[in-house]
């Protein structure tokens, strides 16, 4: 198989990589690309007591993971840092260059030519969606340097970031459905692709499905229940473009045919 032209995306939480990114790894997976997911956290809170019983989420994890088709995955070591943003083994409270050489080590071993992860804000500001955007590109650039974290594998240089983000439009009309008030959004123009993932929904859904815990807590994705929100939200895939540090190295990567106009 050739890895090159391999997608890895990079996520801090079970369920995110359904949610975010499940179309494009989809698409992915039935194109015959090879496809990995990393996810940073068990989903277990460092801080106080978690929904569901210990190991359920990793199990969900495994599941909505098989489902998508997606031949890799890792579980690094952190749990959730909530919220608040901290609490012992947290991702947040981790040190930086630990959760970097992680994750240059699973670049250097899986070798993509694309990493997608989330934007500056992590969607919505979650501390560990911020904290993965940090250190995926940090540990891009790093993984290209065989100077750096030389124990972590040879160097590979990834030719495009993916950050997943939502656009201002797709706000502005969820406001006119009945979103009570503005989540944070990125303006149109800096966004680089919308994905269309319909042909992939019912398979993402059952993916979202998956992680149960969360539903059964009364998670917010459970408003996805609606087909027609369903549709709006989770039918697109958006992404902010970055080149990679292999940009320049005549190997390129797109998302594939289906690229939908932001209109
Ligand atoms: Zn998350």
């Amino acid at each position: 198989m050739d890895r090159s032209r391999g997608l890895m995306a990079v996520h801090a939480h079970p369920d995110d990589e359904s949610l975010w990114t499940g179309g494009v790894l989809a698409q992915h997976v039935a194109e015959g690309r090879p496809t990995a997911v990393i996810t940073c956290t068990n989903g277990e809170p460092a801080e106080g007591e978690g929904f569901a019983a210990p190991g359920t989420r990793v199990k969900e994890l495994a599941q909505a993971i098989g489902l998508l088709g997606v031949a890799e995955s890792g579980l690094l070591r952190y749990r959730d840092s909530g919220h608040q943003g901290r609490g012992p083994g947290s991702l947040c409270d981790a040190p930086f260059d630990d959760l970097v050489g992680d994750l240059v080590a699973r670049i250097r071993s899986f070798r993509p030519a694309a990493v997608a992860s989330y934007d500056a804000y992590g969607m919505y500001g979650h501390p560990d969606h911020i904290r993965v955007h940090r250190a995926v590109l940090v540990a891009v650039e790093a993984a290209a340097r065989p100077q750096l974290w030389p124990q972590a594998g040879a160097a590979w240089a990834v030719d495009s970031l993916w950050l997943a983000t939502v656009p201002d439009s797709m706000v502005q009309r969820l406001l006119t459905l009945g979103l009570e008030s503005a989540i944070p959004s990125t303006p149109d123009a800096q966004v680089s692709v919308a994905l269309d993932v319909r042909p992939w929904l019912d398979l993402k859904w059952e993916a979202v499905r998956a992680h149960a815990s969360e539903f059964a807590r009364g998670s917010r994705i459970a408003a996805f229940e609606e087909p027609r929100l369903r549709e709006l939200c989770l039918g697109r895939e958006w992404f902010i473009h970055r080149p990679g540090p292999g940009a320049s190295g005549g190997r390129r990567w797109t998302p594939g045919a289906l690229l939908a106009d932001l209109t």
